[in-house]
């Protein structure tokens, strides 16, 4: 069976405090809610990482991640951060091209493929983001534009490598908006993208891999998304940085 992702990212919010107020709580409601076997990541700004990966160290059903990092491994690229560092503190995941890197800092697939390189060659896992504008959704191109976020940053990898990515869906008109896709939408996008996966290497390995779905995801809407078959998890912005509601999502999953 699939694994199946909860991720949780802070984006830039929380203090350290108000951070690792947050992973206790998360920690011990889910120590006493949640008995299910998804796996519960959290993505803080950088500078909590080490704290909140050394906090939840013991509790195997939780993991921590980072929101980005460099395509070097090392060197004078002042302000940024390396894979390999954010794997030294404990971490397992990295964000690669969240919408919000593509749209502010101007990062490109091209760009991503090299992130996604400097990911797996520190021995971590990329949650690889893809997804389409309003303007592309409304004028139907969005189809060809998550063809070519998958195939320019993913499809480099070998059977190996591609095995580690979790693929994340996430509709730039969703996130952050309210406006969550319908449960069909995000189906059809997920089955297209195992469909893209499975072209490229073969349909056992495409049924290997994890795709969330990111977009305004509430407790309300969670075990409706998570029941259709090429829904793996959710990357969750918002409803992540109270641990009430984030929980209700975890607890979602069946
Ligand atoms: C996100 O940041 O990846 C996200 C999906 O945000 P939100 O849940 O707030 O829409």
């Amino acid at each position: 069976m699939r694994k199946k992702i909860i991720a949780g990212n802070w984006k830039m919010n929380k203090t350290l405090e108000e951070g690792m107020g947050l992973v206790s709580e998360l920690s011990n409601m889910l120590k006493d809610e949640y008995q299910g076997s998804a796996e519960v990541v959290i993505i803080p700004p950088f500078v909590h990482l080490n704290a909140v990966s050394k906090l939840i160290a013991d509790n195997p059903r939780l993991a921590s991640g980072a929101q980005n990092c460099s395509n070097h491994k090392s060197g004078a690229y002042t302000g940024e951060v390396s894979a390999g560092m954010i794997g030294s503190v404990g971490c397992k995941y990295v964000i690669i091209g969240h919408s919000e890197r593509r749209q502010y800092f101007g990062e490109h697939n091209a760009w991503l493929a090299q992130k996604i390189d400097a990911v797996l060659t520190a021995g971590l896992n990329p949650i690889y983001c893809c997804g389409e504008t309003l303007e592309e959704r409304e004028n139907n191109s969005h189809f060809e534009v998550l063809e070519k976020q998958i195939s320019e940053g993913l499809f480099h990898l070998n059977d190996d490598q591609i095995k580690q990515v979790v693929v994340a869906y996430e509709p730039v008109w969703a996130i952050g908006t309210g406006k969550t896709a319908s449960t069909a939408q995000a189906q059809e996008i997920h089955a297209f993208i195992r469909g893209l996966i499975s072209k490229k290497y073969n349909e056992a390995l495409a049924q290997e891999i994890t795709i969330q779905y990111g977009g305004s995801v509430k407790a309300e809407n969670a075990a409706e998304l998570f029941a259709a078959p090429d829904i793996d998890g959710a990357l969750v912005g918002g409803a992540a940085l109270q641990s009430r509601s984030f929980v209700d999502i975890v607890k979602a999953m069946a």
